[in-house]
C-alpha cells in the first residue's frame, strides 16, 4: 500500500542536490570555526533572515533552548503562548535548562492580546520573578499553522521592549508566514530580538536549524550550544544541504500551501468535520472531526489502515501537515479516504 504521509514536513527526504552537495562539501572543525561549509550556512541565512549573524544547531529544540539560555538568568519567567511549541513540546526544557518559570497566555490563532502580555509583566517587587523574556510563534503550529502579521509581531514585541525585556521568535516555519503574506521574511523578524528556523522542515533538508541575532547574542549563544552538547565537528556535511534548502527551495513552500488548500476544499464539503476559516493559509490543516462521533484517535487508525498518516493534536482534532513529498494526486486521494471514512463509519 501507497502511505501518504500527512504528519509533518519534518518527514521530508533530502533531495538529490542536497545528497549530491553534502557529498561534496568542504569540510573541517567546526567548534574550532575551521567548518567553511557551516560558516557559508550561517553567513546566507543571516541575510536572509535580517539579523547580524546565526548558528547552525542541531534541531529547532535546540534553537529555541539555546535562545532561552542566552536571554535569560536563572529563576526568570518567561512569557509565551499557551499552546506554543516551547511550552507544549519541548518537554520542560525551559524549566530543566534555564532554570526558568513559565507564564502563559492564551492566544488567538497565535496572537496574544498586547494587554494581556502588558499585564503579565511583572512588576519590580521582592515577591515576583523577574520577567526575562517573550516567546512569539509564526507560524503557529498548534492553531493551524497561524500566521501572524509584522503588525501583529510589532504590537507584542514593543510591549516587552519597552519595559527592556527581549524578544524571541520560534520561526520554525517564519518561511511559510512570509510566502503566504507575500512579504520578505525580514518584515516578520525585524521586531523581534533573535528568531529560530528550520532548515529540516518544508525545505527539505536532512538536519537542522539556525538560530539568528546579534553578532554579540550569537557568540554567547555558541558557548550555550557548546554546553548543551551541540558543538559538531566535520558539520559541514548536513549544512551543504541546509544551503541548498535556503537558496532553493524557499519558494516551492507555496506549491505546500496549495495542496493544503485543495485538501480543505476537498474536506469542507464533508459532513461531521470542522475547519476553522483561515485568512492567510499555510501547510498545515487543523480539523474537528467532533461531529462524526468518532476519536481523533479512531479517526487516525481508520486513516492510517487506509494508508494515510496523519497525527490527532487533541481528542477530537487531526493534523494534516503538506509537503514537498505529497502530490496533488495524492491530496485528493486523502480527500476521498476521508470520505470513505466518514461514510462508512457514521449515520446520516
Ligand atoms: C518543529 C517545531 C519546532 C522544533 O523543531 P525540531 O527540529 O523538531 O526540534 C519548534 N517550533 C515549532 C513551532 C515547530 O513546529
Amino acid at each position: 500500500m501507497e502511505l501518504i504521509d500527512l504528519r509533518s514536513d519534518t518527514v521530508t527526504k533530502p533531495t538529490k542536490e542536497m545528497r549530491q552537495a553534502m557529498a561534496n562539501a568542504e569540510v573541517g572543525d567546526d567548534v574550532y570555526g575551521e567548518d567553511p561549509t557551516t560558516r557559508k550556512l550561517e553567513v546566507i541565512a543571516a541575510e536572509m533572515i535580517g539579523k547580524e549573524d546565526t548558528l547552525f544547531v542541531a534541531s529547532g529544540t535546540m534553537g529555541n533552548q539555546v535562545a532561552a539560555l542566552t536571554h535569560l538568568q536563572r529563576g526568570e519567567e518567561v512569557i509565551l503562548e499557551a499552546e506554543s511549541h516551547m511550552f507544549y513540546y519541548e518537554a520542560g526544557g525551559l524549566a530543566l535548562l534555564s532554570a526558568a518559570q513559565t507564564r502563559t497566555i492564551p492566544g488567538k490563532r497565535g496572537f496574544m492580546d498586547p494587554d494581556l502580555i502588558a499585564q503579565a509583566i511583572r512588576a519590580d517587587d521582592l515577591h515576583f520573578p523577574r520577567t526575562g523574556l517573550l516567546c512569539l510563534e509564526n507560524t503557529h503550529n498548534r492553531a493551524g499553522g497561524a500566521v501572524i502579521t509584522p503588525e501583529q509581531t510589532t504590537l507584542m514585541a514593543k510591549v516587552a521592549q519597552e519595559r527592556g525585556i527581549p524578544v524571541h521568535l520560534d520561526g520554525a516555519r517564519v518561511f511559510n508566514a512570509a510566502l503566504a503574506l507575500g512579504i520578505d521574511v525580514r518584515e516578520l523578524t525585524a521586531p523581534v530580538d533573535s528568531v529560530m528556523f528550520c532548515l529540516s522542515k518544508g525545505l527539505g533538508a536532512p538536519v537542522g536549524s539556525l538560530l539568528a541575532g546579534t553578532k554579540k547574542f550569537i557568540a554567547k549563544a555558541r558557548k550555550n550550544r557548546k554546553i548543551l552538547g551541540g558543538g559538531l565537528r566535520q558539520a559541514g556535511i548536513i549544512a551543504a544541504a541546509g544551503i541548498i534548502a535556503l537558496e532553493k527551495m524557499v519558494g516551492r513552500l507555496a506549491e505546500d500551501h496549495y495542496h493544503a488548500r485543495i485538501l480543505r476544499e476537498e474536506l469542507v464539503k464533508l459532513p461531521g468535520l470542522t475547519i476553522n476559516p483561515d485568512r492567510y493559509p499555510t501547510n498545515i490543516l487543523i480539523c474537528s472531526v467532533a461531529k462524526t462521533g468518532i476519536s481523533a484517535k479512531r479517526f487516525s487508525q481508520l486513516l492510517a489502515e487506509r494508508g494515510v498518516l496523519a497525527n490527532p493534536t487533541s481528542t477530537s482534532e487531526i493534523r494534516f501537515v503538506t509537503h514537498k513529498d505529497v502530490t496533488e494526486a495524492q491530496i485528493k486521494t486523502t480527500g476521498k479516504i476521508i470520505n470513505q471514512i466518514i461514510m462508512e463509519n457514521t449515520q446520516h
